[in-house]
């Protein structure tokens, strides 16, 4: 039988807002345990929550940019669980009047592109972390994270492949990094997501029933889930059994996933509207403020950067790939410096010195203008390529230094006298009497050793068609 997957998501991402959504308490992530908490988000009885108008700020930006309706009489409500990480025996988060509804994003898909519906974006605090102890059993809890922002968004059961599931991620991602309102990082835990998995006879109308994946913080470990949970139900349903809804919880390291709770067990959580907090009342003023300051998004800029630098496609979906690169890219552009050069530098030596350093884009320090005066300095042949990368290493990414300077500082110009570079070349070609005859019968190769010798001695400070110049030129 052909079975077709059906898949939707309710991802959690936490806003970067500097301060909690019901207190004062600063958001930042790592304190010590305990130190960013207040009678409010420790749950303290008697305390109030004032809602922090960025948290809504952010949501609507959000909602926005994935085509949501924006809710003009939102409000939240309690949703009542016991657990020691919940300080208040409640969470407050938003169950009849979510502040965004019905939108879609557009992702990559076999044979085009398709929409996938959101079905809605609802605010939400945070819980605390229980700490537990090995050693002596025994278990803390930290609320430094409590009361943090929260939006989760739902989708539709409109995604019918891990790819397709990858694919609405990665936009989701993409989109709410450029709107500056989370870092969105799964192994971080500032973007989470909860897969729900049936499948269906190809051609079905009915949906089959459905299991939901949690605790899973890597693209690999979703893929992961999704083709072990899939074969799962084809092995349930082929030997004649039902498909239990519940949820699951997925053990990437041993590739195995186990039940956690079912249906049954399914907690009701008591919901009902928040009576320490005011209804939200969303203006067309408001809405609009917003868009105003939404920023040109991934698409768009693609399709800019095609017109206005004509790059390749490969470089433009590498630059834009980021916020933080478009703008040091645009910058670099704008200093006056070769669109494609740039775009080489930001694409091999930024990366593969991020990848080594294990640093996102938005934690790039150095100045357009800086890597633009680098970029000048090749082009002059002030510097050659090899001497390039070290100036750009040390000087550029790491400090921020103006190339110009450190290359005078550390004598690096390959414009050295050109009489001592002559002279080296003559006592190359006096010291590779082999490669001089090979050469000469025809074995062009054979240049690079005396090519080799002469950077050699000049510690990489020359310019190699220069070199290669002055070789044919003697050799002549
Ligand atoms: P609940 O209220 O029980 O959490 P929802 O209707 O809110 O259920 O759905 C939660 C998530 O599950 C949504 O993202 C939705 O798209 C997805 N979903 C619902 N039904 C199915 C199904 N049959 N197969 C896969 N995903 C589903
Ligand atoms: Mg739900
Ligand atoms: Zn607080």
């Amino acid at each position: 039988m052909e079975y077709e997957v059906v898949i939707g998501l309710e991802v959690h991402v936490e806003l970067n807002t500097k301060t909690k959504i019901f207190c004062g308490c600063s958001t930042e992530f790592g304190g010590a345990p305990n130190t960013h908490v207040c009678p409010v988000c420790s749950g303290m009885p008697g305390s109030l929550p004032v809602l922090n108008k960025e948290v809504v700020n952010k949501a609507i930006s959000v909602g926005l940019a994935t085509n949501c309706e924006i809710t003009r009489n939102s409000k939240f409500d309690r949703k009542n669980y016991f657990y020691p990480d919940n300080p208040q025996n409640y969470q407050i988060s938003q169950l009849y009047y979510p502040i965004c509804r019905n939108g879609y994003v557009t992702i990559p898909a076999k044979g085009g592109s398709k929409q996938v519906r959101i079905h809605e974006i609802h605010m939400e605090e945070d819980a605390g972390k229980l700490i537990h102890d090995p050693v002596t059993d025994d278990t803390y809890v930290d609320f430094n994270r409590s009361g943090v922002p929260l939006i989760e968004i739902v989708s539709e059961p409109d995604m019918r492949s891990a790819d397709e599931v990858i694919a609405y991620l990665e936009k989701l991602r993409e989109t709410i990094q450029y709107l500056d309102a989370s870092d969105c990082k799964l192994n971080e835990g500032s973007m989470r997501a909860d897969v729900n998995i049936s499948i269906r006879e190809m051609g079905s109308e009915e949906f089959g029933t459905r299991t939901e994946s949690k605790n899973l913080n890597s693209f690999k470990a979703i893929r992961r889930c999704i083709e072990n949970e899939v074969n799962r139900q084809k092995e349930i349903i082929e030997s004649g059994e039902k498909v239990v809804q519940e949820t699951r919880r997925w053990d990437d390291e041993k590739g195995v996933s186990s039940p956690m709770r079912s249906k049954e067990d399914a907690q009701d959580y008591r919901y009902f509207p928040d009576p320490d907090l005011v209804p939200i009342m969303v203006s067309d003023e408001w809405i609009e403020e917003i868009r105003a300051k939404q920023p040109e998004f991934k698409d768009e800029k693609k399709v800019r950067y095609k017109e206005m630098y004509g790059l390749p496609d490969y470089d433009i979906d590498q630059i834009t790939g980021s916020k933080k690169l478009g703008e040091i890219f645009e910058g670099a552009v704008s200093a006056g410096a070769d669109p494609k050069k740039v775009s080489n530098w930001l694409m091999v030596e930024t990366m593969r010195l991020m990848k080594e350093n294990d640093m996102d884009a938005d934690q790039l320090k150095f100045s357009p203008e800086n890597l633009a005066k680098l970029v000048k300095l090749v082009d002059s042949k002030e510097i050659n390529n090899s001497v390039a990368k070290e100036v750009f290493e040390k000087a550029v990414f790491l400090d921020d230094l103006d190339p110009v300077q450190y290359v005078a500082d550390n004598n690096l110009s390959t414009k050295a006298d050109s009489g001592e570079l002559e002279a080296v070349v003559k006592k190359a070609i006096e010291a590779n009497p082999k490669a001089v005859e090979d050469i000469k019968n025809g074995k062009g190769k054979a240049v690079g050793a005396i090519v080799g010798y002469v950077m050699k001695e000049m510690k990489g400070k020359c310019d190699p068609g220069e070199v290669n110049r002055l070789i044919s030129q003697l050799l002549k």
